[in-house]
């Protein structure tokens, strides 16, 4: 056992763990998901609400996040929280109003805000026959066979990460940006948002942007709610944060796979149908969002496994934001993404990025040159390994749609 230990550990000093393309050319699944210390993460963690754990405050020594906090909670519409973080809403379904007034996705599927001055949410995509194209749950520490599948394939796609991935799997965050993948928002621990009190609602969405700008060097200006969970207090506060919010009208239920009786016929059913729709023409006036994953190996292969018959099928799969023409994806004005009419006229190029995609990972290793001395860098990786490691556990309890 310690001989295969030693023999583990020699394999992962022979990579390169601190940089994106070392990470990414990893690809033996085992030393993939081995935990590695990314110096500005480890740096900047005091800064952040634990890791995998459900925001109910903004940390004392942020006074910026608190400052930014305060200036929306006045505004913030009068909407009392809903169930529990893990999606019991029985002692609250009951009672609510049938006319839904708070235009509660979880309830009927409402994506048309009641609340005068929001944005109706995207559920679908303005070009015919195209797919938006999408994965929630990553950056997944395995995903390099996936991202390499699509690379190969000259595909681009709308990566939903969630924020204590980010923080626990860094490079893989930088691999999406560096690819030429759109990066949203999809909190920071993966918890029912209409659950949360104003303040816990607005750290799990400030904390998960400012990982990926830590990491990546972007800020998204998109999100998707966990399990589709949102009514028009918690699409306020993403609009204050100048998040646009992304749902999505089909469901492949890939992460559902050994629950609620879904297996993977279940899973192969949904994209056949996906896919057998669009010849049926239902997709002739407007395209379609599938609600797809990043969550484990299965959800991935499957998707590999189904490419071929859904570029087949569609006349066009394409990140969301290409979908939607929003050629500009993040704050950062130095990043933009061609039209769809560029994209799709020339989809073998990766959507353009002014600045180069290294703009994105440069302030993320710009930070590395700040570390400090080898003997404090030593202790801090150790306990950051465990950190990680802790959080590996609990995150794996807590994902889900
Ligand atoms: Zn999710």
């Amino acid at each position: 056992m310690i001989h295969l230990l030693l023999l583990l550990a020699a394999r992962v000093l022979a990579q390169d763990r601190t940089t994106e393309a070392g990470e990414a050319s990893i690809t033996d699944q085992t030393l993939e998901c081995t935990i590695y210390s990314y110096p500005p993460v480890v740096a900047a963690l005091n800064t952040f609400p634990p890791i995998w754990q459900p925001v109910m405050s903004v940390p004392t020594n942020d006074t910026v996040g608190r400052a930014k906090f305060l200036a929306m909670n006045a505004s913030i519409p009068n909407i009392p929280p809903k169930g529990t973080l893990t999606g019991d809403f029985s002692n609250f379904t009951p009672t609510y109003n049938t006319a839904d007034p708070d235009c509660w996705w979880t309830f009927h599927q409402c994506v048309t805000p009641k609340l005068s001055g929001l944005s109706m949410d995207i559920a679908n995509v303005p070009e015919p026959r195209t797919l938006g194209f999408g994965f929630d749950d990553g950056p997944n520490c395995s995903h390099n066979a996936f991202y390499d599948y699509l690379a190969e394939q000259e595909q681009k796609a709308t990566m939903f990460f969630i924020g204590s991935n980010v923080m626990d799997w860094p490079l893989e965050a930088q691999r999406a940006v560096s690819d030429g993948h759109e990066i949203c928002v999809h909190t920071w621990s993966h918890r029912y948002m209409t659950a949360f009190p104003n303040e816990g609602a607005f750290g799990e969405l400030y904390y998960t942007l400012q990982a990926i700008k830590l990491v990546t060097g972007v800020t998204p200006t998109c999100w998707r709610p966990p399990f589709g969970d949102v009514d028009d207090r918690i699409r306020y506060i993403a609009s204050q944060l100048g998040l646009e919010t992304i749902l999505w009208q089909y469901n492949s239920n890939d992460w559902e796979v050994g629950l609620n009786g879904v297996t993977t016929d279940t899973v192969q059913a949904n994209y056949d149908a996906l896919a057998a729709n669009v010849s049926a023409g239902l997709f002739d006036g407007a395209g379609v969002i599938m609600l797809t994953h990043e969550l484990n190996n299965y959800t991935m292969q499957t998707m590999i496994d189904n490419y071929p018959k859904l570029a087949t099928a569609f006349d066009h799969l394409v990140p969301i934001a290409v979908a939607q023409n929003k050629t500009q994806p993040y704050v950062e004005t130095n990043y933009t993404f061609q039209t769809f009419a560029s994209y799709i006229a020339n989809h073998t190029t990766k959507p353009s990025l002014n600045g180069s995609s290294g703009s994105g990972s440069s302030s993320g290793s710009g930070s590395q040159t700040t570390g400090t001395g080898s003997g404090s860098a030593g202790a801090v990786s150790g306990s950051t390994g465990l950190v990680a490691a802790l959080a590996l556990v609990l995150g794996a309890v807590a994902l889900g749609l």
